[in-house]
């Protein structure tokens, strides 16, 4: 009796004791996230936290060497101890059904090979655990996964990326028995599989994570609102220009390289003498890739990319211009390393006291800020760096040039870089949203005809070239009036080929057709209609016995899916007419470069402000 009595006591202890640490380390986390929301600069977010809990949490602190970033950081070396690679920590949701449909519509698919798509569950890869089956929750993953290495001695299985939840569990039975899991001592590391891992994690279309402005100190609130218009250039987007795109200006892509990129990359290299360049103008007539080459500088080098467009500046802010300027510098100081790139520069930094007198003072004030700021940088070390563009380069100011230490060229493009843009976007066969369009040009011929034209000028010839067979099918179209029925037979081809594209649809649809159904009709006779259905939650909820099995009810409606994905990727192409040389002869006949005359002013002001 007296020993039963003090078992109940003592299990109600036990009990107690837990619950108080499960309190405590519920308080524990919510401290360390205020602790981390203060410390990274999201004051707002720190404070609504605070308000949610009703628990003062600025009462309380963290203890040395404790904090979020160190806890993470420790289970993840803990995690690559064990595995040899570090863990995925979080995953992109999945897609809503219809926008995915949404997007498969205009684009080619790559062809389905009867791979299936289900995420694949490999039985030996299977979490196991003493008691048999037991389904692992999300929240307890990390818990289990340690729980199953100490009673396994357990081995990873690589984590399948698409499987549940967070992607750190999948321990198995090391058959081998013999303590797998530790790093065996002159174990090569796969540093290239983890640099891959990393930047596959980077180049997800994830929005750039900048700094919160609430911690841009010393800032009144006006500052803090000019901070705000800022950062809505920021490019938080990779704007995915890669060099490669840029066909021909191979001298200004490897000066910007040298001056912007590698400055970046490798700072070991770029000290004293050697100290990185400040500014850099790229100069030339328009429409020859200077933005391009800004914009891959953005999407090569990880700096935050202010893309600032400088006659925006002066018309939404001329009175305030000059205090933009300031908080701007400040700003990329703030997110460095950054880069700011000034757009059409000459409309800013127009040589002062020109243009009769009638100079705007705020103008003027602006102008000096930009040129103390530019100063600013020279004498500092922060990782800051200023691109500017302009297509008159011979009406900035002289001082802004002097600032500007590296002066590149981009100029029209040289014959071959002509023949390559034309092949570029008018190849022999090019097939885009289910249209196709045949070329049979003679690049050479069309390189020396367009001599003078900028990148941009013989995109457009090339864009206008394109259209021609394009034109055909609308008069088709229009024409409708006088002589429907032969006009209208390239309009029915495309009719038909997209009701055929219905009718492989239709088909397709049937067995998905049936799942709603049953779906639907549970109104009327629910506990039949649900059958289906719950032999899917069931072959879901099952996969620990027998996945193989329980899976094929399931696999059914992916293969359904499937195959409706196959049918759509045969809806029939449009063939547009050939594009014959005549053709872009003809264009061009009609459109005039925009630049050519400027050729010889651009080499003039060359040779008296060359820099590179
Ligand atoms: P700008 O020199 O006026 O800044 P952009 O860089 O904006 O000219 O170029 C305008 C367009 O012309 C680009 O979007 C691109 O399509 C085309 N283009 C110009 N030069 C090139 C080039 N060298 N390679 C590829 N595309 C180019």
């Amino acid at each position: 009796m007296e020993l039963s009595y003090q078992s109940i006591k003592t299990a109600n202890q036990a009990r107690e004791a837990d619950e108080m640490r499960t309190e405590s380390r519920r308080r524990n986390l919510l401290i360390l996230i205020f602790h981390h929301l203060m410390e990274a600069g999201y004051m707002d977010a720190a404070s609504a936290l605070e308000q949610e809990t009703n628990v003062v949490l600025r009462q309380f602190e963290v203890c040395d060497n404790i904090d979020l970033d160190t806890v993470l950081m420790e289970y993840e070396s803990y995690y690559f101890i064990k595995f040899q690679r570090y863990p995925k920590l979080t995953k992109k949701l999945p897609q809503p059904v219809e926008s995915r449909h949404a997007r498969s519509c205009g684009k080619k698919r790559a062809p389905c090979t009867g791979v299936q798509p289900l995420p694949r569950i490999n039985s030996s890869h299977r979490p196991f655990s003493r008691g048999g089956v037991k389904k692992i929750e999300p929240k307890m993953v990390v818990k289990d996964a340690s729980k199953a290495v100490g009673e396994n001695g357990g081995r990873s299985s690589p984590p399948e990326p698409t499987e549940f939840g967070l992607n750190v569990s999948p321990i198995i039975r090391n058959d081998a028995g013999e303590g797998g899991g530790q790093m065996k001592k002159g174990q090569l590391i796969d540093y290239r599989g983890l640099i891959q891992d990393a930047s596959n994690s980077l180049s997800d279309p994830m929005e750039r994570l900048l700094k919160p402005l609430s911690a841009f100190s010393g800032m009144n609130s006006e500052m803090r609102d000019l901070a705000a218009v800022i950062s809505r250039d920021i490019y938080l987007h990779n704007p995915a220009v890669r060099w490669d795109d840029i066909i021909g200006l191979q001298a200004a892509k490897r000066l910007v390289k040298e001056a912007v990129v590698y400055p970046v990359k490798y700072p070991q290299l770029f000290t004293g003498i050697l100290s990185p360049w400040k500014g850099l103008l790229l100069y030339g007539p328009p429409g020859t890739g200077k933005t391009l080459l800004a914009k891959a500088v953005a999407t090569e080098c990880n700096t935050t990319f202010f893309n600032i467009s400088a006659s925006s500046i002066v018309s939404k802010w001329r009175g305030d211009s000059e205090k933009l300027v300031r908080v701007l510098f400040e700003l990329a100081r703030y997110h460095a390393p950054s880069t700011i790139f000034l757009d059409e520069l000459e409309s800013v930094m127009s040589q002062r006291g020109t243009g009769g007198g009638g100079e705007h003072e705020g103008s003027r004030r602006m102008k000096t800020e930009l040129l103390v700021q530019m100063d600013g940088l020279a004498r500092s070390d922060d990782v800051v760096f200023v691109l500017a563009a302009s297509n008159l380069p011979w009406e900035l100011d002289h001082a802004m040039l002097r600032r500007l230490e590296k002066r590149i060229l981009v100029g029209l493009p040289s014959g071959p870089a002509r023949q390559a843009m034309v092949s570029h976007w008018l190849p022999p066969l090019s097939c885009t949203g289910g249209v196709e369009l045949r070329t049979e040009l003679a690049y050479e011929t069309l390189a020396q005809a367009t001599e003078g034209y900028s990148g941009s000028d013989i995109r457009l010839v090339c864009k206008e070239t394109a259209m021609r067979p394009v034109r055909k099918i609308f008069d088709a179209l229009e024409s409708h009036q006088q002589g429907k029925e032969t006009a209208m037979r390239p309009v029915r081809k495309i009719f038909d080929a997209l009701e055929s594209h219905q009718q492989g649809k239709e088909t397709a649809m049937r067995p998905v057709r049936k799942i709603f159904d049953a779906l639907e009709s549970h109104q009327q006779g629910k506990e039949t209609a649900m059958r289906p259905v719950r032999k899917i939650f069931d072959a879901l909820e099952s996969h620990q016995q027998g996945k193989e099995t329980a899976m094929r009810p399931v696999r059914k409606i992916f293969d359904a899916l499937e195959s409706h994905q196959q049918e759509s990727c045969k809806m029939p192409v449009i063939h547009l007419e050939t594009v014959t040389t005549e053709d872009f002869l003809e264009v061009i006949a009609h459109t005039k470069p925009s630049a050519r005359n400027l050729t010889d002013k651009y080499t003039a002001w060359e040779r008296e402000y060359e820099s590179v």
